[in-house]
């Protein structure tokens, strides 16, 4: 819809998550964010329209605070858009209608942080009014902040008309890459779910045993799994609390006919140090007061070998402890072979804070299928759970 859309002369409020993280001097760190919401404003202006951004950045606690505040995102979004940034000191009040009404076609008037409103997070009705009285039309292209029943995410989207609210390109991309996991996938489908523990991703587990072909596990979870199944793992991460839990998804596995792959050899540590002494376990034991810390070669080509007969594939969640050069092994083998399969026929969906930064410190990117943006909201709609601000338009339209 979005880009059928002429937005020439229309005042169009944009939610991006410019939740950048930001250096001691203010100074952007990553400016990835910013980019990623770069179409969906060029388009608004070079229609002719004046973009109005708002943004949440951080987590005040209560009211401003200058290190949280948005201004410190003018000058690189002037750089990045090349338009003219003005920036206002507050999200709503009489000042900024007044600098709205001023905004010229091509401009940006860029929002104080959101969050210096507690009315934000609370979902507040009025907030989101006082927000929505400022534009003609609504543009969510926040898929980061999508998982939130937020004022300016969801509940803003009922003061506008069925045509004039709209995802924008951002959100677009992350919504209909998600489908290609969830609707009707190319199978084989395989999911490969990593990272420390099993509780915050047992849901997401849960929820893909009724749609994958394959589930891969890899990292911290992996020993929960395996202890449910009487290995002795020394010390690596567990969740004692999970083991029954484990057990059940691996029964549920077997009923619907999900072969699910946990490692069968560790690189396993003396410490949780860069500097420990290693060494790679004959099968899934790893010997008392040891940990493992990555997947072992046995692991990495037996999770290879799945990957390379699969034709979708989710990746969420690292094999190890990828950020020391010693445990990242797991982790950059299967991320190289997620990008030389969708060079070939394989589409790859990556997400997840973790992955998405092991694979940016690969220099892989580029060569995967989509890196999604969002983790705690794509984690949510993996769950199979609705996104309130997804929800908020699509019902709708
Ligand atoms: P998560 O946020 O749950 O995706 O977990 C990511 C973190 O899990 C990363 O910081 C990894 O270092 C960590 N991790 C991965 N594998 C292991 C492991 N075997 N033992 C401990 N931590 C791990």
């Amino acid at each position: 819809m979005f880009s059928k859309i002429n937005f020439s002369g229309k005042k169009v409020l944009i939610r991006v998550d410019f939740n950048v993280p930001l250096n001691e001097d203010f100074s952007i760190a990553d400016d990835t964010r910013i980019r990623a919401a770069l179409p969906t404003i060029q388009k608004v202006l070079e229609d002719g329209g004046s973009a109005i951004l708002m943004s949440h950045l951080g987590r005040p606690k209560e009211g401003p605070e200058e290190k949280f505040s948005l201004k410190h995102l003018t000058q690189r979004i002037e750089q990045l858009t090349k338009a003219k940034v003005i920036f206002a000191e507050d999200c709503i009040g009489l000042p900024v209608r007044q600098m709205v009404k001023e905004l010229a076609p091509g401009q940006i008037l860029l929002l104080e942080n959101l969050r210096f409103h507690k009315e934000e997070k609370e979902g507040e009705e009025k907030f989101s009014k006082q927000l929505a009285h400022l534009a003609d039309i609504y543009v969510n292209d926040a898929f980061g902040t999508a998982h939130r029943a937020h004022a300016s995410t969801s509940i803003i989207a009922k003061h506008f008309t069925p045509e004039n609210k709209m995802f924008g390109l951002l959100m677009e991309a992350e919504i209909s890459n998600l489908k290609k996991v969830t609707a009707e996938p190319v199978r084989p489908l395989t999911a490969i779910i990593g990272g420390a523990k099993i509780s915050s991703k047992i849901e997401v587990v849960e929820n893909l045993l009724d749609t994958v072909d394959h589930l891969i596990i890899g990292g911290g979870m992996a020993f929960t799994f395996l202890k449910a199944q009487g290995y002795n793992i020394g010390n690596s991460l567990v969740e004692e609390d999970k083991l029954a839990t484990a057990l059940e998804a691996l029964k549920i596995a077997a009923t619907n006919q999900v072969q699910l792959h946990l490692p069968t050899d560790s690189i396993a540590a003396d410490n949780f140090s860069e500097t420990a002494r290693t060494q790679i376990t004959i099968d899934q034991n790893v010997p008392a007061d040891w940990m493992g810390l990555d997947i072992g070669p046995k692991t990495i080509a037996n999770y290879q070998a799945v990957l390379q007969q699969s034709k979708t594939i989710l990746w969420n969640g690292p094999m190890g402890v990828f950020e020391m050069e010693q445990f990242k092994t797991g982790t950059l083998s299967i991320a190289n072979t997620i990008a030389e399969v969708s060079q070939q026929e394989a589409y790859s969906l990556i997400g997840g804070g973790d992955s998405v930064a092991a694979i940016n410190q690969f220099g892989l990117a580029d060569q995967v299928s989509y890196v999604s943006t969002g983790g705690g909201a794509m984690l949510q709609y993996l769950e199979g759970k609705d996104l309130p601000g997804v929800v908020a338009i699509e019902d709708e339209q």
